[in-house]
């Protein structure tokens, strides 16, 4: 078996180690925070929360749930959501639908925000463009506050409802969603 030695790049390293290298790093702090004090160089540090930072548009922030175009929720209670969610953070209760047409729909539909680790595959996995991931990052609230995201809440916050609009419905219908179904297309198809 071969055996490598690794040894220190005698050119990058400071002869008198820590101490060397301790005082080059101030120096490095101290020439920057004198260039933005006399702001002759530009601070990269966003003033939260007076500035907002924008992401880009593939952020994958707090979740919403579409609708309909009469309004109602998109969901059709088909849990593959909540089957292909790694933190088993969606809880769904699927009841028979009013409509004529749609089998079910979600009479509960929870999302626990705490353990969701935003990996996006309840987004992927939906066939009806139902649930989305938003721009919002700014989640920050105290213990009492409540981190299960309730159906209501996916639905309707201002913060969605506001900034979409019109938006907020699925961009798929019903006979949409049978097409890419029987095609066998990934279930998401986006304008
Ligand atoms: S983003 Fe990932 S972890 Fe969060 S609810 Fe969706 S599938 Fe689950
Ligand atoms: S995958 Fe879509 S339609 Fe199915 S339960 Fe989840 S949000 Fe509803």
């Amino acid at each position: 078996m071969a055996v490598v030695n690794v040894t220190r790049n005698p050119e990058k390293s400071l002869k008198n180690g820590y101490l060397a290298t301790s005082l080059v790093g101030l120096g490095t702090t101290l020439k920057t925070f004198t260039k933005q004090l006399f702001r002759l160089e530009e601070s990269n540090t966003v003033q939260w929360p007076e500035v907002e930072y924008k992401y880009s548009d593939r952020f994958k922030g707090a979740h919403f749930l579409t609708k309909r175009p009469d309004g109602k929720v998109r969901c059709t209670a088909c849990f593959l959501c909540a089957t292909n969610c790694p933190a088993q953070c969606i809880t769904i209760v699927a009841g028979e639908s009013p409509d004529k047409g749609v089998e079910k729909y979600p009479v509960r539909f929870e999302i626990d925000i705490l353990r969701c680790v935003f990996c996006g595959y309840c987004e992927e996995a939906c066939p009806v463009d139902a649930i989305r991931m938003g721009h919002e990052y700014s989640m920050a609230g105290l213990a009492e506050d409540k981190w299960v995201y309730t159906k209501d809440y996916l639905l309707n916050r201002e913060a969605i409802t506001q900034t979409l609009g019109e938006k907020q419905v699925s961009e798929k219908d019903e006979n949409v969603k049978h097409d890419s179904v029987e095609s066998g297309l990934p279930g998401i198809h986006r304008k």
